[in-house]
């Protein structure tokens, strides 16, 4: 199967993807974390993505674009893959229809994530993440079992996001809405969005994405 995880910053894609991964095998293909290694890495992508992404707004289609058909490419994604952060914009949304018609492989399905904006801040301002294993927490929604220490990795490390602030989440809001909410229709159009309630605490999601997965 392959899907989209649909909906704003803060949703909880990263997190659901994170868990299909390790418990259906599927791959978590998240541009997000993609660009955030490019970033770090000082790589030519790199460089042009900084400071966009440090004011919330989106990085071109042309560097989007090529940078999925790589990964999508990859042997590993062969197994299903979630896309997660991608595609934010009506021409990603044509370009991934294109490459995936040329590879013969198929979209499944596209789950919207509906959060409420005031929960969206809150969850915004509070994710930290493990900088070893990537594994995200929330302060008050997901802490480790072990203060400070990672529950996967056993990490005592975590990072926090430059854009998790209230402030730049407002740009990434307008984004959203300008340019990533008009996909909704777009897929709908095609028979293959399904809704989840994202207010929904993490493992009732989870129950209702693999729900979707089976057929419901
Ligand atoms: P996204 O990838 O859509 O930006 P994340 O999965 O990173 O969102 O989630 C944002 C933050 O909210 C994280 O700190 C995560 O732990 C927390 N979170 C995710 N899903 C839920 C949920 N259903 N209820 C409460 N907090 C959540
Ligand atoms: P979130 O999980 O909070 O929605 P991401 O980690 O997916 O955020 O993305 C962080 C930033 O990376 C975005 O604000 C944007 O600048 C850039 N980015 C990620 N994916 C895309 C994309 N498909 N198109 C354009 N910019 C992107
Ligand atoms: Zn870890």
């Amino acid at each position: 199967m392959n899907i989209i995880l649909l909906g704003p910053p803060g949703a909880g894609k990263g997190t659901q993807a994170q868990r299909l991964q390790a418990e259906k095998g599927m791959v978590q293909l998240s541009t997000g974390d993609m660009l955030r290694a490019a970033v770090a890495s000082g790589s030519e992508l790199g460089k042009k993505a900084k400071d966009i992404m440090e004011k919330g707004e989106l990085v071109p289609d042309s560097l989007m674009v090529g940078l999925i058909q790589d990964r999508i490419a990859q042997p590993d994604a062969a197994k299903g893959f979630i896309l997660d952060g991608f595609p934010r914009t009506e021409a990603q949304a044509k370009a991934l229809d294109e490459m995936l018609g040329k590879a013969g492989k198929k979209l499944d399905r596209v789950v919207e994530m509906e959060v409420d904006e005031k929960a969206l801040t809150e969850r915004i301002v509070g994710r930290f993440t493990c900088a070893k294993c990537g594994t995200g927490y929330h302060e008050k929604f997901k802490r480790p079992k072990v203060d400070g220490v990672c529950d996967v990795c056993g990490s005592k490390e975590f990072t926090r996001r430059k854009d998790d602030n209230a402030e730049t989440m407002k740009t990434r809001m307008a984004a959203y809405r300008a340019q990533t909410e008009p996909l909704l229709p777009y897929y709908g159009a095609r028979g293959v969005l399904r809704k989840v309630d994202g207010m929904a605490a993490m493992d009732e999601v989870y129950r209702q994405i693999s729900g979707i997965l089976s057929g419901a």
